[in-house]
């Protein structure tokens, strides 16, 4: 079964310049081989230590990407190996990736998350916030760091005009720093939007990394 959905979304994404991030937080280690097996090797995961204890069992050649809110006490497990962190929600945490990826020798990708949806407890930067943290000088002097674009997540909700209007305003956002004088260390590539309920809407507003749990893997045991 897994390998199956792999390969649909294999065939789904081929032609776009979409990439699929298999969310296997909660999943064993046998089930994400399964996913390996059948050619996926973008793995996302929300909890440090989780995602340390698959990565030292799994193949070297995983990129893992931490999609959770992410607590700066966390981020040493991580920093050594880490793709991409599409979860950054402060300036606080990108000091701490910083410090953590100047000890291990490596600069560190990032994402920012924006908060677009409703639900008042998404974590998250708004548009103020990260205007003005571009416009500072501090921001350049995390050298270990690569900004390399936004994330966001949607209302939970049937309504798909909210949905599309949602992901709509994360990629003007996306699409207005892009065309600004950004710091040496920021770039605009990478636009993380889309889970399992809502990948198409996601596409269609010009994601490139969708976030897929479920639809993969199948509902997720919380033992
Ligand atoms: C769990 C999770 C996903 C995947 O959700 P599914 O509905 O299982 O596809 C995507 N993004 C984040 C941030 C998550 O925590």
């Amino acid at each position: 079964m897994i390998k199956n959905n792999i390969k649909q979304f294999k065939d789904f994404l081929k032609d776009t310049n979409t990439r699929l991030i298999a969310v296997s937080k909660t999943q064993p280690v046998a089930l994400i081989q399964e996913a390996y097996d059948a050619g996926q090797r973008i793995f996302g995961e929300n909890k440090a230590q989780e995602m340390t204890s698959k990565h030292e069992a799994l193949p070297k050649d995983i990129e893992w990407h931490m999609i959770g809110h992410l607590q700066s006490n966390k981020v040493k497990y991580i920093a050594p190996f880490v793709s991409l962190i599409h979860s950054v929600d402060s300036y606080k945490l990108l000091e701490e990736i910083n410090k953590q990826a100047i000890k291990n020798n490596r600069t560190i990708s990032c994402l920012l998350q924006v908060h677009i949806a409703r639900e008042e407890t998404k974590f998250g930067f708004d548009e103020t916030e990260i205007t003005s943290l571009f416009s500072e000088k501090k921001l350049s002097t995390l050298k270990n760091i690569h900004i390399l674009g936004l994330m966001g997540m949607a209302t939970f909700t049937e309504d798909e005009r909210i949905i599309h209007a949602e992901f709509q305003s994360l990629k003007k956002l996306f699409d207005k720093l892009g065309v600004s004088d950004l710091p040496e260390n920021v770039s605009m590539r990478e636009l993380s939007m889309g889970m399992s309920s809502d990948y198409k809407i996601a596409i269609e507003e010009g994601s490139t990394l969708i976030r897929v749990g479920t639809a993969i893997f199948g509902e997720r045991n919380y033992h």
